[in-house]
């Protein structure tokens, strides 16, 4: 009856079916949630968009991949500038001369670099190995202590010593006064949210929505006879290699009688004694004028089973037991495995498209 099933309704699943609809393929997508988008969902609260999954910025270099989603929904010029909060005290992120200055008043790239260069001198650092060693050697001991470490801690759940280099190098670091959290050429918000984009991809599409594909595995694969899988992997492979860890979050949503409460889309709360990490102010990314607001606290968590796996966990142990799993998976003719939970990476979402594109290409070939 279809050609393929689809499990999962975010960007991977969505993307997937647009292009095989487009090569006249017949698809029909499950998801366990009850409503489709996956972690790009938003729900409309007093007439803003919140991000239901935490904070959502679209950015890339890639002008096919900025065509391609504006191509169904026009971007605002939303730019991610988020403040970090330690003990009261707020500071310009990424980190850059703003930063620099409000640390430790120095107002030309050479003093902020000499000030780096002095608090790193006796560390001896050459080949950063794990998350602290990299943020040291980026950017010395006093951010590392106010801005990273706490921050990094409670987000993962880990000691900083324990993580991959490669998490802080999400972060810019410049010695420019540009507050703006990313590099990339093309960055924005879907005007009206991110379900027009995933609607725009999931037009003409079946999507069943509270269905999930383990609770019938055998009913599902009888639908099709390929399946595109983007839960997650050792799931599917029920496990035999052991669990992989991801990271959750419980969000603690909330509608306040003020039209503007922080005065930016995210504000960092980087101490570790404050539970949560970040501060969400949803109509920010919209620049909203309601006379509401709605704010979102974010509690990091471990995930157990019962909540939602948002975050791979990519440290060596991980990534082994991970690559088991793709062992068994890349023997696999009729399944097709993507998104962030059967790559189990740290995709944004412009890599998920980009990761959907490349795998549509090399199952369907260019054309
Ligand atoms: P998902 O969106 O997770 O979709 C997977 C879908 O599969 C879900 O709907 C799930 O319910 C369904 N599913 C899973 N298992 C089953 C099953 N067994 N049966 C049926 N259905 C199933 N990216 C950015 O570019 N910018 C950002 O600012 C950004 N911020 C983020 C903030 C947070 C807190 C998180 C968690 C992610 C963020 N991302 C961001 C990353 C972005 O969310 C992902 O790259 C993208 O949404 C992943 O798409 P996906 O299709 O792989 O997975
Ligand atoms: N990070 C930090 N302090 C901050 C913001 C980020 O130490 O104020 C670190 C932290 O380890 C985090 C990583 O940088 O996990 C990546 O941050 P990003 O904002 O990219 O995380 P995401 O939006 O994916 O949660």
């Amino acid at each position: 009856m279809y050609d393929y099933l689809i499990v999962g309704s975010g960007l991977f699943g969505a993307v997937f079916a647009y292009e095989a609809k487009k090569r006249g393929k017949k698809c029909l997508i499950i998801d366990k949630r009850d409503h489709a988008g996956g972690n790009v969902y938003c729900e409309s609260v007093e007439g803003i968009n919140v991000h239901k999954y935490g904070a959502h910025i679209f950015h890339t270099n890639d002008k096919r991949i900025w065509d391609y989603v504006n191509s169904f929904v026009e971007f605002n010029r939303y730019t991610n500038t988020p403040v970090a909060n330690y003990k009261g005290e707020l500071y310009n992120l990424p980190f850059n001369m703003n930063t620099f200055y409000q640390l430790w008043k120095v107002k030309t790239p050479a003093e902020a670099k000499a000030v780096i260069a002095d608090q790193i001198k006796d560390l001896n650092i050459t080949d950063p190995q794990n998350l602290e060693e990299q943020a040291l050697s980026l950017v010395g001991t006093d951010i590392y202590e106010k801005l990273i470490k706490g921050y990094t801690e409670k987000q993962w759940g880990r000691d900083a010593k324990d993580l991959p280099a490669f998490i802080i190098k999400r972060l810019p670091v410049r010695f420019t006064y540009d507050n703006n959290y990313f590099n990339d050429t093309y960055q924005g918000i879907p005007n009206g949210g991110y379900n027009k984009l995933t609607e725009g991809l999931l037009e003409g599409t079946e999507v069943r929505l509270n269905e999930n594909y383990f609770d019938n595995k055998e009913y599902y694969n009888s639908l099709a006879p390929q399946i595109v899988f983007t839960g997650k992997i050792d799931q599917y492979y029920d496990y035999q290699f052991g669990k992989l860890q991801y990271r959750s979050l419980r969000f603690d949503q909330q509608t306040l009688d003020t039209d503007n409460y922080q005065g930016s889309a995210l504000v960092n709360y980087t101490e570790r004694d404050i539970p949560y990490t970040r501060i969400i102010e949803h109509k920010h990314f919209e620049f909203g004028t309601q006379p509401k607001t709605v704010i979102t606290h974010e509690h990091p968590a471990e995930w157990d089973g019962s909540n939602e796996p948002f975050y791979p966990i990519n440290d060596q142990l991980n990534n082994e037991t991970y690559k088991k799993y793709k062992e068994l998976a890349d023997q696999e003719q009729n399944v097709i495995f993507g998104g962030r939970l059967a790559e189990y990476r740290y995709y944004d979402m412009h890599q998920i498209i980009g990761s959907a594109l490349k795998k549509v290409e090399t199952h369907f070939g260019t054309k």
